[in-house]
């Protein structure tokens, strides 16, 4: 224990001074400082502030920024307009997510905190003490309560201490990165060493919610800090870092009543502190009832000069009604947000995996403040309203960072916007996860590592094209390939990779960029879209000189990108000797596991999609019903159905013969090729979808079954 003696009196000493005041502070004393109070700790100079010892002990985690970075929803960064809201990050936070808080917390607290989840660091160890034990361990050295509340070991302690030694820091904050406690842990050390309470979590329905309506949420987000309920004269309040007094200070003077402290891990605290504040308010549905005749005129006048709107924006109800519907629409996982106005009204709606669902029916009186409250965030012309425009909005909504392109076009009754919503931090799905069958998949991965050729994938927007293109990038990503692409838009940046965006504007089309690209000695284009013979003659030349050539094209199946080929000019011979590999894609809904029910489908359903009644007997196929967790919808996520057409011999004949899209598919079908239907056929037996779904986005798929 020769190395718990690292400046332990002076470390007790002041944790004693803290917990005093503490005492002080749920007695109602106020600040320490040069008032009135006549105690000597007291009158010593802000004994709270960061000195060395008491630092030492502060928690890491603690350090409120990452909370209250996340927690920042309306940045729209270069735009001065967003930097008005910036200041008023409350305004939307309330809705903040948990699971996004989570991701951005400090790494020990991805963790699970629960003790009966602590199974890698010994959690038993980690049960609460009695009230006689806790008596025993109060004022203790924290590293000495450590090594009997947790699985810290001696050895490891000394290993922090001297660490500590070395670097400085707080002894909890090594003891966590070093990973021999948790920071629950340590909090639950502290707790005991101040002799406050302790507490795992809080039921969100046992928070006062009018407590918390007196405290801004940037407040408690930024201290970690949560009210709970009324206990006596007092409130408690919960803290996850109980050594910093002053924010607690400032709640007891927020709620003109004395706090009672209780210590709670910082995960907790923020995943109750946005529970509380969505579940009471601030849905924007909320915003719009609080929208009064008065804070309208008051807007609608502040709009017509944006200089004024930009100075008095803070607390604008339609600044917090737009930030409101674009938070929305990333808890949603929306990719797209439409606002249109009819004649008697405005609709808000989100296009969740793929379908259009209506949110919200604000008044037609405040069309004009929400116009031109996206004009101004997308960097637009609010006065033209007469001509199309495009921009964009840069936001971080609860740490995603969200790129979101904006369109507006006048129609009859005023201006309809739509809004793309790109998460760039969303993961890049590997070629595993897009849905393939293992058959499938390795079809597709042989044919991507050929060394030349043509890769074409088909189906119309929103078919997920984007994504396996993405994916067969990533897989073959490697430092001895070059690998260029020409995309409209980018939507994720690959490490490795050389992404050039096209421009019309000066005239950087897809085929110029693929002309260029050809002079920067690849090994693999991706081209985003094969519009016009031009393009297409250039692939086919790119492919012909030794090149991978990836790229897209709008029709229906596989067979028919060949006959698009030929009618935009393509000689059958080089359309024949060019491509490798042609694949139909379609996204359908996941089933919602939550609430799907099992059915037996009628004989009618089963031809459409082509399973025959013996084999739907030995499977369990499900409908899909709707349920809280997926909005109502009955699904949760979308996955790939695809029609791979690999090129043979056979298939490159009848290309070269001119025959036609239905006969070469014929010819696919019968070596084994699976349609869309079909394809999708077999996740509907997997239970991973519904045979409506796959109806639903397989419609034109006309296969002779
Ligand atoms: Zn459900």
């Amino acid at each position: 224990m020769t190395s718990m003696a690292h400046d332990p009196s002076l470390e007790k000493g002041s944790k004693k001074r803290v917990r005093k005041l503490v005492q002080r502070l749920i007695e109602g004393a106020s600040r320490p400082g040069p008032g009135p109070a006549g105690e000597p700790e007291t009158a010593e100079p802000s004994p709270l502030s960061p000195e060395p010892a008491v630092e030492a002990e502060k928690i890491p985690s603690h350090s409120p920024e990452p909370a209250v970075e996340t927690a920042e929803i309306p940045s729209h960064s270069p735009e001065p307009a967003v930097e008005a809201e910036e200041t008023s990050p409350r305004d939307v936070e309330p809705t903040g997510e948990p699971e996004e808080e989570r991701e951005s917390l400090p790494s020990d607290s991805e963790e699970p905190i629960t003790p009966p989840e602590h199974t890698d660091d010994g959690g038993e160890t980690w049960s609460m003490l009695s009230e006689a034990e806790a008596q025993e361990l109060r004022d203790k050295p924290l590293g000495e309560i450590l090594l009997q509340i947790s699985a810290l070991e001696q050895g490891q302690l000394e290993e922090a201490l001297s660490v500590q030694e070395e670097r400085g820091g707080n002894l909890g904050e090594i003891v966590v990165k070093l990973g021999y406690a948790r920071e629950s842990q340590v909090l639950y050390a502290l707790s005991l060493q101040l002799g406050i309470p302790f507490l795992q979590d809080v039921p969100v329905e046992e928070v006062d919610p009018e407590l918390c309506s007196s405290l801004p949420i940037h407040f408690a987000k930024k201290h970690g800090i949560l009210p709970i309920r009324r206990d006596g004269n007092a409130v408690l309040v919960a803290t996850s870092n109980p050594l910093d007094i002053y924010p607690l200070d400032d709640v007891r003077i927020l709620l003109n009543q004395d706090v009672k402290p209780v210590v709670m891990p910082t995960r907790a605290i923020i995943d109750s502190i946005n529970q509380v504040y969505d579940r009471d308010s601030n849905t924007a549905q909320q915003i719009i009832e609080d929208f009064d005749e008065d804070s309208l005129d008051l807007i609608t006048s502040a709009l017509e000069e944006p200089t004024d709107l930009l100075d008095a924006s803070d607390e604008a109800p339609v600044i917090r009604l737009v930030n409101s519907i674009l938070f929305q629409a990333v808890k949603q996982r929306a990719s797209d947000v439409h606002i249109e106005p009819f004649e008697r009204d405005l609709v808000v709606r989100y296009r969740v995996d793929g379908i259009l669902y209506n949110v919200l029916t604000p008044p037609k009186r405040i069309q004009p403040s929400i116009t031109s409250r996206v004009k101004i965030m997308a960097g637009l012309n609010i006065a033209e309203k007469r001509l199309p425009q495009d921009g964009r909005i840069r936001v971080t909504i609860a740490g995603k960072d969200i790129d979101i392109r904006v369109s507006v076009i006048p129609i009859a009754h005023g201006e309809r916007i739509v809004m793309r919503l790109l998460d760039k931090t969303s993961v890049l799905l590997k070629l595993e996860d897009i849905g393939f069958s293992p058959d499938k998949l390795k079809t597709f991965n042989r044919l991507i590592h050929r060394p030349h050729g043509i890769i074409l994938l088909t189906g119309p927007t929103g078919s997920g094209k984007t994504t396996t293109l993405y994916a067969a990038l990533t897989r073959i990503n490697s430092p001895d390939k070059n690998i260029i692409t020409v995309e409209d838009p980018i939507e994720y940046q690959i490490k490795g990779i050389g992404q050039i965006q096209v421009n019309p504007k000066i005239n950087l089309t897809f085929a110029n960029g693929l002309r260029s690209i050809l002079r920067q000695d690849p090994d693999v284009i991706m081209i985003g879209e094969v519009r016009d013979l031009e393009t297409a003659e250039i692939a086919i030349q790119a492919s012909l000189t030794g090149h991978l050539v990836f790229s897209t094209l709008h029709t229906n199946d596989s067979a028919g990108a060949i006959t698009r080929l030929i009618d935009m000019g393509i000689e059958p011979f080089l359309a024949s000797s060019s491509l490798i590999g042609i694949m139909a894609q379609r996204l359908v809904r996941i089933i919602c596991p939550d609430c799907r029910q099992k059915y037996v489908p009628s004989e009618e359903e089963l031809r459409e999609i082509g399973i025959d009644t013996e084999m739907a007997n030995t499977k369990s196929l499900y409908r899909a019903i709707g349920c809280g967790n997926c909005l109502g919808t009955g699904y949760r996520g979308r996955t790939g159905i695809f029609e791979l057409l690999a090129f043979d011999d056979d298939i490159r004949t009848l290309i070269l013969k001119n025959y036609d899209a239905s006969t070469i598919k014929k010819m696919a079908t019968d070596k084994g090729m699976f349609s869309l239907r079909q394809d999708g056929a077999t996740k509907v037996l997997k239970g991973v979808t519904t045979i409506e779904e796959v109806l639903r986005v397989t419609q034109e798929d006309v296969v002779s079954q």
